[in-house]
């Protein structure tokens, strides 16, 4: 998936809550570091938004591991996700909820995620969430309508927060 459609669909899942509540300050937090977590994981592919802005990261990074492995792992990011959680680190959460989005939006795309369940599942297959007529591949008009559809919600939410006011 894309940088943007990571963006926007994070957001959009995330501000289910606010169609009947308004927002507050922390929930603002909560969003923008949903956001900068969905983008994360790309950290391992040096020409997505994230890789090109830390280039010294993302390069050897790509070259040691390949892209969408260890940065795209599912075990280890739930694993964190429960640590955050039980530990109330609030914002670090949060952080972390954005990488398992991010996560669980490139397992609905043909290419899946590289041993996404490792080491629960040996190396050596894909983790995918749909069968394959269900995935669509990364810039494909399904993706457009997925972000189309992320905007409008978020707009929704938006009136509904002018009129919950
Ligand atoms: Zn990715």
């Amino acid at each position: 998936m894309l940088g943007k459609t990571h963006i926007v669909n994070s957001i959009a899942i995330t501000a289910i809550p606010l169609t009947n509540n308004i927002i507050d300050t922390q929930y603002a937090i909560i969003l923008f570091l949903v956001a900068i977590g969905s983008l994360i994981p790309d950290i391992d592919e040096p020409n997505s938004i994230i890789g090109r802005k830390l280039k010294f990261l993302s390069y050897p990074i790509n070259i040691f591991f390949g892209h969408r492995t260890i940065t795209h792992n599912l075990i280890l990011f739930t694993a964190l996700a429960i640590f955050f959680y039980t530990k109330e680190y609030t914002y670090l959460l949060a952080l972390n909820i954005g990488i398992l989005l991010h996560i669980l939006q490139d397992s609905i795309t043909y290419q899946g995620i590289k041993n996404g369940l490792f080491p629960i599942r040996r190396l050596g297959y894909n983790f995918v969430l749909f069968p394959r007529a269900f995935r669509f591949a990364v810039g494909s008009i399904t993706e457009h309508i997925i972000f189309m559809f992320s905007v409008m919600f978020i707009l929704f939410v938006i009136y509904k927060q002018i009129v919950l006011i």
